[in-house]
């Protein structure tokens, strides 16, 4: 598939959607960034399976001096902790400004090894190699990277710019089922800002992405990284268009917090929370039924839950207050009209509310 490129303040980076082996994915690291030592960080179940085999290809193909630090898999790792570890790590054998850090992993090692990249020596190069559905499509791209603190998640962080993002498809096979369907939310999120035709696509290749096909998959994720890549290049700094990215989000989040982090998964609190921003576009005035019919078949047929849980109003409320949304008297939500119509709406306070104090357990009929 044609390549996709990010614009930034700073420059210019490529996406690439990559099927194939090691030795392809070496050619691609090397050419983004062909000078320098190479360090893989890489979380431990990542490096068990692909570690080795992308080293060694870096090593015998491209003549690369590489070596690979790994630390615990897991959202926990994503802290200053890991990150102390990590930078010792790099300072520990011969390192320098003109080397780079190879991130292969999923999104919590794309913004921890990007935040280590970041600040180390004030910022070196770094490679991003996602091997989730929703690091490809989403975390690897636009140059945030973060850990998490005891206050909340991402809260220390900074904007780098990776040198290239090589979405190496062929690690999909050996994600698990869950977080393979949990990525497919990201997915399904592009198609509807993107368009009809996307949304077409992503209908007709739903079951084959939920059930792991690398074909399918890979036209999704090309979908979505190339949507991601737009919209951050017109809207580096979440001004305006990036909001659109929250789409099922906001309601999203509320089900995380309210469930407790981990009883969701992320992509399934956001997959039912796409189905009631298709709700409240229908309530508010915005859609016909028609949105929350076509949104709710692609959900199911990912595999992903289309009902949300039971909960209170200020369940929902509340976090929507605590969060960034929250504006005057109201909050923003993202909704939309159909595919390609997707915008960022202020709803008043009171009429949220009352629609799901309405709305609380409903299922449509
Ligand atoms: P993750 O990195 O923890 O990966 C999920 C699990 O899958 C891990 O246990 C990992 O070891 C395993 N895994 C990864 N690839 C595998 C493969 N190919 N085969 C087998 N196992 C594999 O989680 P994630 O869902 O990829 O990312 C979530 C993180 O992304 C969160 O911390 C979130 O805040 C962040 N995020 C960042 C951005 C951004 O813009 N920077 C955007 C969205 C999400």
């Amino acid at each position: 598939m044609a390549d996709i490129v990010v614009q930034h303040a700073l420059g210019a980076y490529p996406v690439h959607v990559l099927r194939g082996s090691a030795t392809r994915i070496a050619a691609a690291v090397d050419a983004a960034a062909p000078t320098g030592r190479l360090v893989v960080v890489s979380d431990d179940t990542v490096a068990a399976l692909y570690a080795g085999p992308l080293a060694e290809a870096l090593r015998t193909t491209a003549g690369r001096d590489v070596r690979v630090v790994t630390f615990a898999a897991g959202e926990a790792s994503k802290s200053l902790d890991t990150a102390r570890t990590l930078w010792s790590a790099l300072f520990d054998a011969p390192f320098d400004r003109g080397d780079v850090i190879v991130a292969l992993g999923g999104g919590v090692t794309g913004d921890l090894a990007g935040f280590v990249a970041a600040t180390a020596m004030r910022g070196v190069r770094f490679v991003q190699v996602p091997t989730t559905v929703l690091a490809m499509s989403d975390a690897a791209i636009g140059g945030k990277t973060g850990v998490n603190v005891p206050q909340g998640k991402n809260l220390v962080g900074a904007f780098h710019a990776p040198e290239a993002v090589v979405a190496w498809i062929d690690t999909l096979q050996t994600l698990s089922e869950r977080e393979r369907r949990s990525g497919l939310a990201e997915i399904i999120k592009s198609a509807w800002i993107e368009g009809p035709d996307a949304v077409d696509q992503v209908a007709r290749d739903a079951a084959a992405m939920a059930g792991g096909d690398l074909d399918a998959l890979e036209r999704g994720v090309d979908i979505a990284a190339r949507l991601k890549a737009r919209i951050v290049t017109e809207d580096e700094r979440e001004g305006g268009r990036r909001r659109l990215l929250n789409l099922g989000h906001t309601f999203g989040h509320a089900i995380e917090t309210s469930t407790g982090y981990g009883t969701w998964t992320h992509g399934e609190a956001v997959a039912a929370g796409m189905i009631l921003a298709a709700r409240a576009s229908e309530a508010f005035g915005f859609a016909d039924a028609s949105f929350e019919r076509q949104m709710r078949t692609i959900v199911e047929a990912c595999g992903l839950p289309v009902e949300p849980p039971d909960l209170a109003i200020d369940e929902w409320l509340d976090p929507m207050l605590r969060d960034k949304k929250r504006s005057g008297d109201g909050v923003r939500l993202v909704l939309g009209r159909r595919a390609g119509e997707i915008f960022d709406q202020h709803v008043e306070y009171v009429h949220l509310r009352s629609w799901l104090a309405r709305n609380r357990v409903a299922a449509p009929d």
